[in-house]
């Protein structure tokens, strides 16, 4: 039987912060196992033949307002600079996303020219809810029903196969509202995307003699064959615990990727649309996310479903309560780390996760 000190599930943020710890911070053993065929958990990036470096589970953007967060990937990759940008189509035309000044005065065929007329108008098409319960009161609370009927209600729909009231009022809370003109997606202090790809990052994080990484394995395959002394999981934490509470929903995506042979295909990399008729919820064009200078093109629409690689938490009244029921049997658990999107349920963006796995980290060593 093979010794390790560590025995870590999943090879995505959660998984290799802490192997990448654990072994250069505690010179300690550490077995790495990812079911999939490759590092990097959603981030995973590859190049196509052409050579665009492709997102393969969607577009994943770097943002933080935090400076450790930044600090400690900066060990593991040199970043280019990008802002992301948005566009909604609707009736054949094109909308800032996150809703501002320029989607405004489009839909409504206003001139709006200062940040307290778009206040002003708001406050006037705002419907008021108290308390906000859900992801309808969340949206409906700030922009009022017209708005949140044209850029919110089908594509939460098409994405979660539910509507905003049945959805947590942080799930479309992710996406303000702006008064200015600002089209960025994000507007946190720190936007990059790693020079080399998230999947270079992480075979700089991994790259250590005490890290062993075993790929295409579930960890039910091998934890008979192993000994240890610690677990972190990053995987469902349903799956952990065979389902004893029933399946916990994950919603997956199908990505439908096509080559073009154009220097571009749309106008910004993300593009989403919100109307009921067209079955994706977005399309990607990922040379806009590497800023490759290419002479052809690669996109990808997203087609959410049930089946498939459980990539969203579906944060609903109903979930949770399941979810709290498996948190009961985790924190049992004393020889086990349950970190993650997956484990956590939770609707963590990539820095979020990093830093709530070093705070994980270092909790562990501190025995608590
Ligand atoms: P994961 O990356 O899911 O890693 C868990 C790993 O565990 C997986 O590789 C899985 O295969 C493995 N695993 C599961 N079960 C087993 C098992 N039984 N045995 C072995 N291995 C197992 N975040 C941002 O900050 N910016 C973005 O722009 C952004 N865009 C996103 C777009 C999409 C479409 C998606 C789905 C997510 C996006 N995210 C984004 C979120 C980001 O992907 C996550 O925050 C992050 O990847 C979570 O890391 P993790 O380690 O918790 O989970
Ligand atoms: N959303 C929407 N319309 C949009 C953009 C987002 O209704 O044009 C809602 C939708 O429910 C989505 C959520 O807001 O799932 C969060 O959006 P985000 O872009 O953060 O989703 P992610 O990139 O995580 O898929």
């Amino acid at each position: 039987m093979k010794r390790y000190d560590v025995f870590i599930v999943g090879a995505g943020f959660a998984g290799s912060v802490m192997a990448e710890r654990i072994a250069s911070q505690l010179d300690k053993k550490v077995l790495l196992v990812e079911k999939r065929k490759h590092i990097a958990g959603n981030a995973y990036d590859e190049y196509e033949e052409n050579g665009i470096l492709v997102h393969r589970y969607g577009p994943h953007i770097f943002h933080t307002n935090s400076k450790d967060v930044l600090e400690y990937l900066t060990k593991f990759s040199e970043w280019r600079k990008y802002e992301h940008e948005v566009l909604a189509f609707y009736k054949n035309d094109y909308f800032p996303i996150p809703i501002n000044r320029i989607t405004l005065n489009k839909i409504y065929n206003l001139s709006l020219q200062t940040d307290t007329e778009v206040e002003n108008f708001f406050s006037a098409v705002r419907e008021k809810r108290y308390p906000i319960l859900n992801s309808e009161d969340a949206i409906v609370n700030q922009v009022g029903t017209e708005l949140f009927k044209i850029f919110f209600e089908n594509y939460t729909f098409k994405q979660w196969n539910k509507y905003p009231k049945e959805l947590s009022p942080s799930v479309c809370g992710r996406i303000p509202t702006r008064f200015n003109n600002d089209c960025r997606y994000f507007t946190d202090k720190y936007q990059f995307m790693p020079k080399d790809g998230y999947t270079k990052l992480f075979e700089r994080m991994l790259d250590h003699k005490n890290i062993e990484v075993i790929l295409n394995t579930d960890y039910k395959n091998i934890i008979s064959e192993i000994s240890f002394d610690k677990m972190i999981y990053t995987g469902p934490i349903d799956y952990f615990f065979d389902y004893i509470y029933g399946k916990l929903p994950y919603r997956s995506i199908r990505f439908e990727f096509e080559n073009h042979d154009l220097e571009y295909y749309q106008k910004c990399a993300q593009i989403n649309y919100v109307e009921e008729s067209v079955k994706y919820t977005r399309v990607v064009e990922h040379k806009f996310l590497s800023g490759q200078k290419i002479s052809n093109t690669i996109i990808s629409r997203e087609y959410p479903q049930f089946n498939g690689e459980p990539f969203y938490p579906i944060l609903t009244e109903e979930n949770r309560n399941i979810f709290k029921r498996y948190e009961q049997e985790a924190v049992k658990q004393k020889n086990v780390v349950f970190c993650g999107r997956l484990a956590e349920y939770r609707y963590y963006n990539m820095d979020q996760v990093v830093a709530n796995t070093l705070k994980k980290f270092e909790l562990m060593i501190n025995g608590k």
